[in-house]
């Protein structure tokens, strides 16, 4: 269970809509670590045209414009799941 998934993916994943994953974070990286020593990081989301990178405590799913350039072209913001060492 290594890779870097998008919203919607790891929602598909865990059989979650992408709304509940994107409110239910904070929950589910709980759950995680305390079900398989799982840890969830996330990649913020970024403005590809300038690089301004969003806030991912605001923006967990993908902005819809850039508010300093006001592009559209957006990465969306990744979540990594990785094993904890123990
Ligand atoms: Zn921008």
């Amino acid at each position: 269970m290594n890779g870097v998934y998008s919203l919607s993916h790891l929602a598909k994943l865990l059989e979650m809509t992408p709304k509940e994953v994107a409110t239910d974070l904070q929950h589910l990286s709980k759950t995680l670590k305390h079900s398989g020593d799982l840890e969830l990081l996330m990649v913020p989301a970024q403005c590809r045209s300038c690089g301004f990178q969003f806030s991912h405590k605001k923006h967990l799913t993908k902005p819809s414009k850039c508010p300093q350039c006001k592009s559209t072209w957006i990465e969306e913001p990744a979540f990594t799941i990785k094993k904890m060492k123990s």
